[in-house]
Formats: structure tokens, C-alpha cells, sequence
């Protein structure tokens, strides 16, 4: 555990770990913050003791090495880590279950979120697992796979017209009033962050303690980008090496307040009123907490990295690439980190010769309306002449 309070990432306030969401003095986002001298290794350093989490065996996803897709792009090394096969198919059930599991230990029965699905899921089956109450509000424009798999778990869902950030603000405003635990996983809920950075601890483990050059993290708010470059920073504080990586941020072409405020040379994020992309986990327009944004394009900074985006065609592209390559079918929020990849090698942001590694995020099943497969499926009689005739031409 070794976690002694919440640190205001601006002002340095020191606050108790209790169910708080921003700095009273300069409303700065607040952190976990830890005593590396009573810690013996990275990988405990988590706000929770382990007898009190609620798991369902989320994390020790898979790094696997993309020969394929790696000739296609010309990248001498890139490896995937497949975050997708978490238990409700994506990423956010490392945060949900640091974030329910504290739930329980403050002592509430119901939870609220804010999400554009993939967390939305993820606190639905953790808070189902926990028998607590969760309350989900989505966009009106969820992709129907995420809306009945959260109600599947038993939560409650409610849609809310306009883009993700009206949820947002909302699912605050009922969390701050009613007194439910808010479990929004970008940076408001100081806890859920402290799962997202296990990545980078099981990435330290699996590559046996080589540090990746870059890594491609598909960004809205940008905690699993941060959340991860802070894992790396813990291992460093127990095992000493050189170079921490380089984080990439990726965002669509139709909502990049990050990518624009980098690409402009500038230092503080503006938000997107109106963000129009396919890739809807990363549909987050920050009206409102801007400041989220700001906090991952200085991690970015400080670790010599970039945001870029990329148009949706190039998204659905890199789907397609990770189906036909190598057998993986993911989101197409989740595909974005290859189209960044693509194009960051063409911009020559990167080398060719560097160690990548692409953090896959979401489950192809999870929007299946957004597959770009053309071509009709045929219908024959149980009959071996009408079979051939088809596959003989
Ligand atoms: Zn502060």
C-alpha cells in the first residue's frame, strides 16, 4: 500500500485519502502519492490492499510481437499489448476495479460514471461483482453493443443528448449533490488512474526490464497515457534505468484539442465543443476540465513525446490491418494507435529501428457498426455442385 495521501498535481496540497476529486485551493487534479522509502518494489504501489479488492482477473494482458504488421509498416520492432482481453474487453477494467474496490472501503452503495461505453461496461460488471448500485450516463450516440452490455451486468444506463462532455459534467454535478461515488475514469477520480498504470509495471515484467523507445497510447482525457508514463517513473525509482519511453498520443482528426494545442506549440489545452469521429472512446471534447487535457500534453512534454491525429479513414484502415495481419480485432479507438503509428513513421516523429509498442484498448465486438467489411455473404443449398460453382470462378 505505502500510499500516505492525495497531492494536488499544481499546488503540492497534501489531502487524506478520502472520496475527494479536485484541490480545494486552485482546483488542481489530485494524485495518489506515495513513501518510496517504506515501498520494497514498484509493483505494490497501489491505494488499495489486496484483500480488499474486487478483481475479476483483469490485467496480465498479452504482448505480442506483430511480424506481420510490423513488414507492413516497415518498423523493425512492434510489439502490442492486448488490453482488449480484459474481462469486459477493454482497458478501463484496470481503473474500475481499483475505483469500485474504494468504493466499497468509503463505505458507498452506489457509483456513477460518465462514459462513452468502454467504462461504462467496466463499472456495470465490477459493481456487479461488489453488489453495488451503478448509475451510467452515455452519449446519446453509444454504440448499442456497449449500451446492452452494461445493462447485461445489471447497472442502470441513462443516454444524454450531446457529446460525451455533457455526461461529464452531469454524472458530477448528481455525484457531488446526491453524495454517489464518482468512478469517471479521466482524471477525476483520483484512484482509478493508480489501475491504468499497472500496464506499465507488467510491461517492465514481460520485456525483463527493457524499456520500450515509444509508446502509442490512443488518447481523449489521456489517463492511461499518464497513467502508464507514471508506472514507469516507480519502476525507475526501484531499478534504475537510463531512458524513460517516449509517450505518443494519438486523437481523430475530428476531436483533437490536445494534438492541436502540441502541433501549435502550446502549453494549455482548449476544449471541443462538437467532436466528430468513429473513434468514440476517444470522442472526449474536455468542455469544462480542459485542465485534464493541459496535465497529459505536459506528461507528453516532459517524456519528449507527441499527440497527433489522424482522419477516421486511416482508423478504419489500421482495423483492417490488425484483422488481415495479424488476426486481432479491435475498436477503432483502439485502432488509432497504429494510424498513429503509420503516420508518425511517415513524418519521421520516430525511427524505424525503435522498440514501439501500441497499447490496443478496446474490442472489435464492442462497435460492430463502425466494421468496414463490403461484400455479400452467399446462400447455397446443402449441395457440393452449388458450392463449387461459387468458389470456382
Ligand atoms: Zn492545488
Amino acid at each position: 500500500m505505502q500510499a500516505v495521501g492525495l497531492r494536488c498535481i499544481i499546488c503540492h496540497t497534501m489531502y487524506p485519502l478520502d472520496p475527494l476529486y479536485e484541490c480545494d485551493k486552485c482546483h488542481g487534479i489530485l494524485e495518489v502519492y506515495y513513501d518510496f522509502s517504506k515501498a520494497k518494489d514498484p509493483f505494490a504501489l497501489l491505494p488499495i490492499t489486496s484483500k480488499k479488492r474486487i478483481s475479476l482477473d483483469e490485467g496480465a494482458t498479452g504482448l505480442l510481437l506483430a511480424k506481420n504488421l510490423s513488414k507492413r509498416l516497415g518498423l523493425k520492432t512492434l510489439l502490442l499489448k492486448c488490453e482488449f482481453t480484459n474481462p469486459t474487453g477493454s482497458f478501463k477494467d484496470r481503473p474500475v476495479s481499483i475505483g469500485i474496490s474504494k468504493a466499497l472501503e468509503f463505505g458507498f452503495q452506489k457509483v456513477i460514471a460518465a462514459s462513452s461505453g468502454n467504462g461504462a461496461a467496466s463499472v456495470a460488471a465490477y459493481s456487479a461483482c461488489a453488489g453495488l448500485e451503478a448509475i451510467i450516463l452515455v452519449p446519446d450516440t453509444t454504440p448499442v453493443e456497449k449500451v446492452k452490455q452494461t445493462l447485461a451486468y445489471g447497472a442502470s444506463v441513462v443516454r444524454v443528448t450531446g457529446p460525451y462532455s455533457n455526461c461529464f459534467s452531469l454524472a458530477k454535478e448528481i455525484g457531488e449533490k446526491l453524495n454517489i461515488f464518482n468512478l469517471t475514469t479521466t482524471f477525476l477520480n483520483p484512484y482509478t488512474v493508480e489501475g491504468d498504470k499497472v500496464v506499465a509495471h507488467e510491461l517492465f515484467k514481460q520485456l525483463n526490464g527493457s524499456i520500450p523507445d515509444v509508446i502509442y497510447v490512443p488518447i481523449g482525457a489521456g489517463p492511461l497515457l499518464v497513467g502508464i508514463y507514471k508506472g514507469f517513473q516507480e519502476c525507475q525509482q526501484f531499478h534504475p534505468f537510463e531512458k524513460l519511453p517516449r509517450m505518443a498520443g494519438i486523437q481523430a482528426e475530428g476531436n483533437n484539442p490536445i494534438a492541436s494545442a502540441f502541433l501549435h506549440g502550446k502549453s494549455v489545452v482548449c476544449s471541443e465543443p462538437n467532436p466528430r469521429t468513429i473513434a468514440g472512446g476517444i470522442a472526449d471534447g474536455l468542455v469544462g476540465y480542459e485542465k485534464d487535457g493541459t496535465y497529459t500534453l505536459q506528461i507528453v512534454k516532459q517524456s519528449n513525446g507527441f499527440v497527433i491525429d489522424v482522419a477516421d479513414s486511416n482508423i478504419l484502415e489500421a482495423q483492417m490491418w490488425l484483422l488481415r495481419d495479424e488476426g486481432l480485432f479491435v475498436e477503432p479507438s483502439a485502432a488509432a494507435g497504429i494510424a498513429g503509428l503509420a503516420r508518425s513513421l511517415k513524418d519521421n516523429r520516430i525511427h524505424k529501428d525503435d522498440n514501439v509498442v501500441v497499447i490496443l484498448t478496446g474490442h472489435g465486438l464492442k462497435d460492430m457498426g463502425s466494421v468496414n467489411i463490403v461484400g455479400d455473404v452467399p446462400l447455397i443449398q446443402n449441395n457440393l455442385d452449388e458450392f463449387i460453382k461459387i468458389f470456382n470462378k
